[in-house]
């Protein structure tokens, strides 16, 4: 694979999210998310399709950035602009809409977006499990935990390295969090 479009997916995202943090109580930067949803693909879960990869780096710039889905398909491609579109929410409804939204969208996610459905959830189990959002309770931790697996149900079947590794992150989460 040649390396230089992807690399170019990871240096567009880096600044398009350059201001943002993540809610962990270091306030890290937002980018380390979406590196580490395309590591985990390519690292955990065999993944080598060049344009999951890509938009595994590009997947919340949309959602979490000016970024338009037409500035995506100008430089990454309508393959890449259309797997990002499948993993974004509608930003007009409300949170628990969007939630509920996600679980049932999920199943009828194209095989690609569901390994990238995965992994987002996934690094986002760890990131409660190890390093949360500084104001969130327990109950609120253990809720997402929930949530995840219930999105999580829809994807699964695709990619059985991904599956597992989601369910040892799940198995670790509830071993540190206790399951209420
Ligand atoms: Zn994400």
């Amino acid at each position: 694979m040649n390396p230089a479009p992807l690399l170019k997916a990871i240096a567009f995202a880096a600044n398009k999210h350059r201001h943002q943090r993540r809610k962990d109580a270091e306030a890290s930067p937002y980018i380390n998310h979406p590196i580490a949803v395309a590591a985990v693909l390519a690292a955990e879960g065999d993944v080598s399709d060049e344009n999951t990869l890509i938009a595994a780096a590009l997947h919340d710039t949309v959602e979490d950035t000016k970024t338009t889905f037409e500035e995506l398909e100008e430089y990454f491609g309508p393959e890449v602009a259309g797997l990002v579109r499948e993993v974004t929410d509608e930003k007009s409804l409300g949170k628990m809409e969007r939630k509920r939204l996600q679980v049932e969208h999920a199943p009828n996610l194209s095989i690609r977006a569901k390994q990238l459905k995965i992994a987002d959830k996934l690094c986002n189990v760890r990131d409660v499990t190890d390093a949360p959002p500084a104001d969130w309770p327990l109950k609120r931790r253990r809720d997402y935990l929930d949530w995840a697996m219930d999105v999580v149900a829809g994807c699964r079947g695709v990619n059985t390295k991904l599956d597992q590794a989601f369910d040892q992150a799940i198995r670790r989460a509830k071993g540190k969090l206790g399951t209420g």
